[in-house]
């Protein structure tokens, strides 16, 4: 037989077989793919069938295939990057109000708030947030008659950043009866000009005088919110989010009612505890408070305060809900930054973990400082270490100001924990840091500012490879929510959820990272974002 024949009879036979297996409903092609097998950048196709990779291989393989080609634009394509800590509602929410933080001028502010104005004409109120005069070269407050130039028809009312005053317009003044004879409540102010007029400035108590005016938060809002901090998650390139909001049940089971792509794992209230779910729902609860306002609890006294801030938990309280979830077979997230928080919270976890063959995987969000010895108990009871590399980043500026250098060597200890084999989950911990997955995964590997600024005791040795880096944010979060069979890294038989970029975020500059684009964000196979 002529050898040629028999090459296109031997092709014809296995051709069926051949595209069995390959084909899906859908091929991804003209990519570079971080392939788990080898861990490294390919130039491959991807096949998609059921929501899940199928097969990887050569562009050249999938020729037989008739399916639905998705052109990858030469885009660099990572496991689906996963924010293991943000609350997704109030992302939402600062989008959809006026949003006054981060002005260089007062002129900048009032200009923002002139834009929403003309933006939105059919408003009942403008309520805004955010505005602080810290970086305006001119610091006198902003006053009504600003705001009357705006608008004068309907109350303006703009809450400084740190929640202790508003800057009200006329309106909101005469709407709340605030006039030259109005006393001031007690507790606050009502600030005025030297003819005896309010300036419209409002503070603490007497933000109350005005309260009225700002609609309550419906359902519906709350919904609004919660889908629109899920679609700019998708824009960003975020595949899911572990959602940190400690939500009733009632509230989770509407925000799953809005069959949302992005892939979100919810946190529950602890009075909701028993509606707990291992890998979809675990209860969070706070230890202590935060290391900027000295709320966090230390050991020894704050560098630059005679406290040693706060345990917010009732220990027993706590342990009595430990059996419960124990007893469950479920998960706990506990907020703990100082290192007495973070002791306290694994003395509590000893006590269920130490001899137990359960595999619960409870975690402690933000582990800000922890002592080498706390460290090792983190591995040693699998404990997993939710961290936020742009908390780092933004905290350090400040941290070494209030715990002192000493301290600083086990804080933000990411590199440490890495090292002793305890698995880390990144997250951004929006809306109070932004929420980018560029932006955290610059900050995890740099440890330095957006500028690329770093100071003393910035301890740039605890920064991540890049390879460390993507872990975080992608394996890692998978096995935090036990899915690390299905979730992750791209091999055939998981999700097909892919974050695609414009770059190769293993091998750019730093700088670099921060210019990086999404080219595409795919959920289940499905593109659910592409860069136009
Ligand atoms: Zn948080």
């Amino acid at each position: 037989m002529n050898k040629n024949l028999l090459i296109i009879i031997m092709i014809n036979l296995c051709m069926p077989l051949f595209s069995k297996n390959i084909c899906g409903e859908k091929i991804l092609f003209n990519g570079n793919i971080f392939v788990e097998a080898t861990r490294s950048i390919e130039n491959k196709a991807i096949s998609i069938k059921d929501q899940r990779i199928n097969y990887i291989g050569e562009l050249d393989e999938f020729k037989i295939c008739k399916e639905e080609k998705v052109d990858l634009k030469k885009g660099y394509v990572f496991p689906g990057f996963v924010d293991a800590h943000a609350h997704l509602k109030g992302v939402g929410y600062r989008q959809l109000k006026l949003d006054l933080s981060n002005t260089s001028s007062k002129e900048e502010m009032l200009q923002r708030v002139k834009v929403y104005n003309d933006k939105n004409q059919n408003m009942q109120i403008i309520f805004g947030e955010g505005w602080i005069e810290k970086n305006w070269s001119d610091k006198t407050f902003p006053t009504r008659f600003d705001l009357d130039e705006i608008n004068s028809d309907i109350p303006i009312i703009l809450e400084r950043a740190d929640g202790h005053a508003f800057l009200v317009n006329s309106k909101a003044l005469t709407l709340s009866n605030i006039d030259l004879v109005t006393k001031n409540p007690s507790g606050g102010e009502i600030e005025r000009l030297s003819d005896g007029r309010a300036n419209g400035i409002l503070i603490d108590t007497a933000k109350n005088l005005v309260q009225q005016l700002i609609p309550a938060q419906t359902i519906e809002d709350e919904k609004n919110a919660f889908a629109l901090g899920a679609k700019i998650y998708q824009q960003r390139g975020w595949t899911g989010m572990h959602d940190a909001d400690s939500l009733f049940v009632e509230k989770i089971r509407i925000f799953e009612n809005l069959d949302l792509d992005l892939k979100i794992h919810f946190s529950l209230n602890q009075e909701d505890y028993e509606h707990c779910i291992k890998g979809r729902r675990s209860i969070k609860i706070y230890a202590d408070g935060a290391i900027g306002s000295r709320g966090a609890a230390l050991f020894e006294n704050y560098e630059d305060k005679d406290s040693k801030g706060l345990i917010i938990y009732d220990q027993n309280e706590v342990r009595q809900l430990l059996k419960n979830l124990y007893e469950r077979d479920c998960q706990i997230q506990i907020h703990a930054i100082g290192d007495r928080g973070n002791s306290m919270t694994l003395d509590l976890y000893e006590e269920f973990l130490e001899d137990t063959n359960k595999d619960l995987r409870w975690r402690i969000e933000h582990a800000q400082n922890v002592t080498e010895k706390d460290q090792q108990r983190f591995k040693k009871y699998n404990v997993i270490a939710s961290m936020q590399p742009s908390h780092a980043i933004g905290d350090l500026h400040f941290a070494k100001d209030r715990l002192g250098l000493e301290r600083l060597d086990y804080a933000y200890a990411w590199k440490s924990f890495i090292e002793k084999g305890v698995v880390i989950v990144g997250g951004s911990d929006a809306p109070v840091e932004f929420g980018d997955p560029l932006q955290e995964y610059y900050a995890a590997v740099t440890r330095k500012d957006l500028t690329g600024f770093h100071d003393e005791g910035w301890n740039l040795q605890q920064a991540l490879s890049r390879e460390e880096a993507l872990d975080i944010f992608t394996k890692w979060p998978a096995y935090a929510i036990f899915q690390e069979e299905d979730l992750g890294t791209i091999e055939v038989g998981k999700y097909a959820d892919f974050s695609v970029f414009d770059k190769n975020i293993l091998t750019i500059d730093n700088m670099d990272i921060l210019d990086t684009k999404v080219v595409m964000t795919i959920i289940n196979g499905e593109v659910v974002y592409t860069h136009e």
